[in-house]
């Protein structure tokens, strides 16, 4: 997704408010390990303070996630705040100030490319585990069924296997009193 800023370009303090759309075709995000459900949209002012363009807004989507336990497709809204500076790249491609490099983005010419940011933001504020509800039982370990719509006998004898460890560790114990508290 590319920003023009021509508009901006000579004009301290001048701004633009709009609202782009990511086309999910596009390589990067068609390829995302996420399923995006509706277009990422990003509204957005960017400001031009001089040495940098000042961005910030909000960037919207619908992601499709996984349940963690029981793989159930879950619709998950994404309303992300941002706000990030974006500093002119030099022709070398090195930035003209190295605390750029620290506080934010860089660009060249009169475009921002917003790719990297959208990415960023999306990495930091998707969940890594999520469930489809805190009850979610998953599948049973050993005959994989889901808990959550049937049940099985298996499931009873299902031990943790850290508890299983301790319990193999109990059972050889020639003195398991020393173990117990
Ligand atoms: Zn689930
Ligand atoms: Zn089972």
């Amino acid at each position: 997704m590319i920003l023009d800023i021509s508009n901006l370009k000579g004009v301290p303090g001048k701004e633009i408010r709009d609202s782009l759309e990511v086309n999910l075709s596009e390589k990067k995000f068609s390829e995302y390990e996420h399923k995006f459900l509706e277009p990422i949209v990003i509204d957005f002012i960017a400001v031009n303070k001089g040495d940098h363009i000042y961005l910030s807004g909000e960037i919207k989507t619908l992601v499709e996630l996984i349940c963690g336990r029981c793989l159930k497709k879950i619709e998950f809204p994404v309303a992300m705040p941002f706000a990030e500076k974006f500093f002119q790249e030099t022709q070398a491609g090195q930035t003209v100030d190295q605390e750029a490099l620290d506080e934010g983005y860089t660009h060249s010419g009169n475009q921002i490319c917003l790719d990297d940011l959208i990415e960023q933001y999306l990495v930091l504020n998707l969940p890594l585990k999520i469930v489809c509800q805190d009850a979610c039982k998953g599948f049973c370990p050993k005959c994989g069924i889901n808990l959550n719509y049937e049940h099985c006998e298996c499931a009873i004898e299902e031990v943790d296997p850290r508890l299983a460890v301790l319990e193999k560790l109990l059972m050889s114990s020639s003195s398991p009193k020393e173990v117990e508290k």
